[in-house]
């Protein structure tokens, strides 16, 4: 298996279109590397840099210490599963999964030995006979993840894989994906534009926005110390809240002004805010739905950390229940748990976790810190 490295990777399409800039993150060996991001954020134009199916406009792509930027993609070492597995649909699942070793010529005694050894870890062994039309969406795409695996390559690389399936089978497969990473300590590639399996599967996350990295850690440290707004906004959902709030000097204490109430802000937000020196100026406050709680179940850590709202909706979801609460300048999502009773139109005070706040520049969207 292999370490990936990209190097000031950049690709300049024709016609002018800078899909990718400045691109720099190592995958480690074994790793399970997501790449997630919007729509149009180059996350496949990066994967299919390291495919060697587009061309690199500029820097340097290795992998396994060689520079690769000029060899084929079937010099590679590589496999890649597409989200529209395009299985011969004319194969059964055996032949699907040699195909390639066919073509390589490789003996058909290690061929059998090398498709048997596949299917039963992703338990195909029994539908080895079938044709593609007679499997479900899952097991065709585990049928394409075998082909990758019998080629036994140096890097997965994985385009949306789980796209085109149902949403409980996309769950099962995320599972599935990794346990075979796990079986074979393979180095994965993963893009997909869903937080959610970027945040379930990744041992790291590259966020990409507008064909830079916005961040890349392990998804805890993502989700618990973005660098900047749009990552903090992109991961989690319901999303993190963001609210406008003059901050606030009064006699050495800090506080921001949500407009209707002014929370006091405990010491370590306190200095990063004098540290940045926004006292009498604006800043984005950040904080998570799960992070505000209903006054009456919640026990305030620190005076001045109540807010005062309207419910506006309520989504009840079963284990926990979506709320949406108005104050008189700002909408903002909360997460409570199963039991509450909370009504539409109620007024009602939460509590803002001020351990848990994050605090952006508001013109450049950088976190404070
Ligand atoms: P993602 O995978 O994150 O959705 P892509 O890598 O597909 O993003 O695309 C990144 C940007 O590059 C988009 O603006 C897209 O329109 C553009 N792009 C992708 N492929 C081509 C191409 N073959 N020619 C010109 N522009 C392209």
């Amino acid at each position: 298996m292999a370490e990936v490295v990209l190097k000031s990777v950049a690709k300049v399409y024709d016609g002018g279109v800078r899909a990718v800039t400045d691109v720099n993150v190592t995958i480690h060996d074994k790793e399970f590397m997501v790449l997630v991001g919007p729509s149009g954020s180059g996350k496949s134009t990066a994967l299919r840099m390291i495919a060697g199916l587009e061309g690199i406009s500029e820097g340097e792509i290795l992998i396994d210490g060689k520079v690769v930027n000029h060899l084929p993609p079937k010099l590679r070492d590589i496999a890649m599963v597409f989200q529209d597995y395009a299985l011969y649909p004319h194969m059964n699942v055996f032949d699907n999964m040699a195909f390639g070793l066919k073509v390589q010529k490789y003996p058909m005694a290690e061929i059998r030995r090398r498709v048997d050894e596949a299917a039963a870890i992703l338990e195909l062994t029994h539908l080895l006979e079938r044709k593609p039309k007679a499997l479900s969406g899952g097991q065709r795409q585990r049928v394409a993840v075998g082909r990758a695996i019998v080629r036994k390559p140096k890097v997965f690389l994985f385009d949306e894989p789980l796209s085109n399936l149902d949403a409980k089978l996309r769950t099962q497969m995320r599972t599935e994906i990794k346990k075979i990473h796990a079986r074979l300590g393979a180095t994965i590639v993963y893009v997909t534009h869903d937080q959610i399996e970027a945040m379930t599967m990744g041992d790291r996350i590259t966020v990409m926005d507008h064909g830079k990295v916005q961040q890349v850690d392990t998804p805890l440290n993502l989700y618990n110390k973005p660098a900047n707004r749009f990552v903090a906004g992109f991961l989690g959902s319901p999303p993190m809240n963001f609210i406008s709030c003059r901050v606030a000097d009064e006699n050495g204490t800090i506080y921001i002004d949500e407009g209707t109430a002014k929370l006091r802000v405990p010491a370590r937000g306190a200095d990063i805010l004098r540290r940045a020196g926004r006292a009498g100026k604006d800043v984005i406050l950040g904080v998570r739905p799960e992070n505000i709680g209903d006054k009456l179940y919640t026990q305030p850590k620190y005076p001045d950390c109540v807010l005062t709202a309207v419910v506006d909706v309520v989504e009840p979801m079963g284990s926990e229940v979506y709320c949406l609460l108005k104050t008189e300048r700002n909408n903002i999502q909360a997460r409570f748990g199963g039991s509450s009773r909370v009504q539409p139109n109620q007024e009602i005070d939460v509590v803002i976790d001020l351990d848990a706040i994050h605090f952006f520049d508001p013109d450049s969207g950088v976190v404070l810190s």
